[in-house]
């Protein structure tokens, strides 16, 4: 096989492959190998990882318990087949997300990646209420495919303006440079829902499908809305029938630290979530968990090829109950709140640091020019800073200006100390 250097690989990328896939950095990184939270690219270089690809990597690198399921797995030589079979794995890590989800008579399907779980969802909801009407929160990242490129706010990442839906969107994810910015948490919510009522009112016939939402923006640069924001947000859309997803590709498995699913820090049970990212610690998995005559009332086959496939479930499993075990979502709040005040300590004297958020390991850093205007220039110098030193952070937010942090799960304290030395330098 021919196999190049660095800069060819890059070229040979270049050529092949769209101008629209986006890569990190000036120049581009190819990993090697990883354990814990560290990678290593083929030039030997070493990073701490503070975005966990995407927030894809729940636990870390190397796992031997994951790595032992999947492997035994392979071992059967049944690394696909068909999921019109039945899968074990599948079954059994449908029946602990069911549970998990909190959300009564609950059933899964599972599918490959976030984009066909939003897809999915849609699907359902659109199909229950006989409607192609939905709601979205402006900054929003649903996905790739049409329909959940329709609901995705932040253009940037929205390639076609084709629709499949009618969308109206709404105020609520993003306060930072919403109207109601320095409203009390109180007024923001009360100022959030007229403004739902509003849309529902006056660019709706009413009987609209769903609201999808993620709890905290991941792509928006971990916009972060206060508590209670989305049972407020259900009271009225309970008057309307209008069904409530909760997008938790990013918010779920523990990671906002102080509940499991991002969701639940506004006291309220969704109909459906959506999932993906770190349930497979690397490998491809996502799904639905809805209302079980929500997700029963399509009647038309369906099936995935290879969503719920048996190496993918097997991995996935060992996954959930390597979080559950050694309870992630407890370390996630308590390094989630080191690096958070760390950080806030750190923008004291930094006035290009216009706001510190999120919750327990999803961290972002809106970085700002002396009028308070975005800055995205500063975010890809603290990108490229980072990576010099050692340390691989994401970045994100409407404007492109926010730097995103979000480590595995079994970060220790020292990397976080350490993320945070780096990081106060390059700031
Ligand atoms: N929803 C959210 C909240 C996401 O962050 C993403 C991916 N960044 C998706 C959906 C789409 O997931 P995928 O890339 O696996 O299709």
């Amino acid at each position: 096989m021919h196999r190049g250097g660095h800069a060819e690989l890059l070229a040979r990328h270049r050529a092949v492959m769209p101008d629209w896939l986006a890569l990190y950095y000036d120049q581009p990184i190819e990993l090697a190998c990883a354990q814990g939270r560290r990678v290593t690219d083929r030039e030997g270089n070493t990073y701490l990882d503070f975005f966990a690809g995407i927030l894809t990597n729940a636990i870390g690198y190397d796992v031997a318990e994951i790595s032992d399921a999947v492997r035994a797995q392979l071992d059967t030589g049944v690394l696909h087949s068909s999921t019109l079979y039945l899968i074990r794995a599948q079954v059994e890590l449908a029946e602990k997300i069911a549970t998990l989800s909190g959300i009564p008579d609950a059933k899964v399907f599972f599918t490959n990646s976030g984009t066909e779980a939003n897809e999915t969802a849609l699907m359902l909801a659109t199909g229950y209420r006989r409607s192609d009407q939905v709601l979205a929160l402006r900054n929003s990242y649903h996905g790739r495919s049409f329909a959940s490129m329709a609901v995705t706010g932040n253009r940037g990442w929205s390639a076609s303006s084709l629709s499949p839906l009618k969308v109206s969107w709404v105020h609520g994810g993003y306060r930072y440079r919403s109207p109601f910015k320095d409203f009390s948490d109180a007024d923001y919510i009360k100022a959030c829902v007229a403004d739902l009522r509003e849309v529902i009112e006056t660019t709706t016939a009413g009987d609209v499908a769903c609201l999808l939402a993620e709890p905290i923006q991941g792509v928006g640069g971990f916009a972060t809305p206060p508590d209670g924001l989305f049972a407020a947000f259900k009271e009225v859309l309970d008057e309307y029938g209008i069904l409530l997803i909760s997008d938790e590709v990013q918010t779920g498995w523990g990671r906002t630290g102080e509940h499991f699913w991002g969701i639940q820090a506004h006291g309220v049970t969704p109909d459906a979530m959506t999932f993906a990212k770190g349930l497979g610690n690397g490998l491809a998995i996502g799904g639905v968990v809805a209302r079980g005559d929500l997700m029963d009332s399509i009647s038309a086959n369906s099936i995935s090829t290879f969503g719920g496939n048996p190496v993918s479930t097997a991995g996935a499993l060992a996954t959930l109950d390597y979080l559950l075990d050694h309870d992630l979502q407890a370390n996630a709040a308590k390094m989630g709140d080191l690096l958070g005040h760390g950080l806030r300590t750190i923008a004291e004297d930094r006035p290009a640091v216009g706001d510190v958020r999120g919750k327990g390991l999803m961290v972002g850093i809106e970085l700002v020019g002396p009028a308070g205007e975005p800055d995205p220039k500063a975010a890809a110098a603290v990108l490229e800073g980072s990576r010099e030193r050692g340390l691989l952070v994401g970045k994100g937010g409407l404007y492109g200006n926010v730097i995103r942090l979000a480590p595995p799960m079994t970060v220790t304290e020292d990397e976080v100390v350490e993320a945070l030395g780096i990081l106060g330098d390059v700031l």
